[in-house]
């Protein structure tokens, strides 16, 4: 369209103070390549299990288009109750504790919407996902990042959460199998964040999507430890672990009052999440697990390879307990994770995500998936070999 108007003076300032993801950047370049091999994507390269489509497929068929419940079909919501009853031995009331949402996105985005007040603090470890410090910007609240440090494996500690901690501070948002590092927090780690958030009276949000792909010892809920539920909003979802990226749908679980407060923005914004992916989440979890073991273990099989692969070309990295990423030092290459990024996708046409994407002390790493089959992930670590054979700076 040509324009008269200056309509950039007419965008909302908060929006403006977002910057463009830093990932879908190099999606760009790369969708315009051929030959690429992309470590780039954070999305499961299986299909959604037949079983799950099948149900869908079946919906349809029986004329099942409509609108649902603002929080969604009750029998999902029984569902997810029943999975965190069984799995994490915490009782969630499916009629007031659970509001199903477009994704943990949408979730995410209601929670700080419905939590914070213009100016409210919320405290954020990095390297984190992208849309924490941005959606938090949007719902009017300050972002404030707290560097987690690779030699603790990228697990953030009370004291470096209170170093940030002002009189402003609401919030905790963590997310845990970590989106970008991969790192996991054992119990003792969570216990003493529990204690921190008890102590300083705040919220956690806690975003557990990557929670079922966590491949040493058992993912723990944070609202199973003692005395946390009325205080945790967890957040989860079916993208990950039933690579269902595109159904977008996932849930909320936390207090009557905050889910009240979110189903409110929720109606207004959303109304519900679509019928057909609510029919296939609740076939996930019926008859879902199986398979969802099966991608898992998968997963782990190319952890090995990639983690093996990148401590033979040198680089420093650390290994991924949860999720399907992979985060190591190339700052010894000379190149800042930009520039290492842009000239590996140029040279050897391997894309991958420069680690600053995710907070400042991401800087020096890079981001690759490992969502990508195993003959590709060879394929990529061979190509990275002959990049800093050919391209060391
Ligand atoms: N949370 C984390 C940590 C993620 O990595 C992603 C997607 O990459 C999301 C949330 C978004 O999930 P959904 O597809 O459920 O909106």
């Amino acid at each position: 369209m040509k324009t008269t108007m200056d309509m950039e003076s007419r965008l909302a300032p908060a929006v403006k103070a977002v910057p463009p993801s830093g990932i879908r950047k190099f999606f760009d370049i790369a969708a315009q390549m051929e030959d690429v091999i992309s470590l780039g994507v954070g999305e499961p390269d299986f299909v959604t299990p037949w079983t799950i489509r099948e149900s869908c497929v079946y919906g349809l068929e029986q004329g099942y288009t409509s609108y649902t419940a603002n929080r969604g079909m009750p029998e999902l919501r029984e569902e997810i109750a029943r999975l965190y009853r069984e799995k994490y031995e915490v009782d969630y009331d499916a009629k007031t504790d659970i509001l199903v949402t477009v994704g943990v996105s949408e979730a995410l985005d209601l929670a700080l919407r419905a939590l914070l007040s213009p100016g409210d603090e919320v405290l954020i470890p990095e390297p984190c996902y992208v849309s924490y410090k941005a959606c938090t910007t949007l719902a009017g609240g300050v972002a404030v990042p707290v560097p987690a440090r690779a030699e603790n494996e990228f697990r953030i500690t009370p004291a470096e959460l209170a170093a940030h901690l002002t009189e402003k501070t609401r919030v905790l948002l963590i997310g845990y199998p970590n989106n970008p590092t991969g790192a996991i927090m054992e119990r003792e780690d969570l216990l003493a964040v529990a204690k921190f958030a008890e102590a300083h009276d705040l919220i956690v949000i806690s975003d557990e999507i990557y929670g079922d792909l966590t491949y040493q010892g058992e993912h723990i809920a944070f609202s199973s430890l003692p005395g946390m539920q009325e205080r945790t909003l967890l957040l989860n979802g079916f993208s990950k672990a039933y690579a269902m990226t595109g159904w977008r749908i996932g849930y909320a679980m936390g207090a009557p009052a905050l889910i009240a407060a979110m189903t409110k923005i929720h109606q207004y914004a959303m109304l519900c999440a679509p019928i057909t992916a609510q029919m296939a989440a609740i076939e996930a979890l019926r008859r879902g697990e199986k398979y969802m073991k099966k991608m898992v273990a998968e997963y782990d099989r190319r952890r090995h390879l990639i983690y093996d692969g990148f401590t033979k070309l040198g680089l420093p990295c650390f290994e991924p307990k949860g999720a399907f990423y992979i985060f190591p030092d190339i700052s010894g290459t000379g190149y800042t994770d930009e520039e290492f990024a842009e000239e590996l996708l140029k040279t050897e046409h391997v894309a991958l995500v420069p680690g600053s994407a995710f907070g400042e002390c991401g800087r020096g790493h890079v981001r690759c998936s490992y969502a990508t089959a195993l003959d590709k992930i060879a394929e990529a670590l061979a190509r990275i070999e002959n990049f800093l054979k050919n391209h060391r700076k």
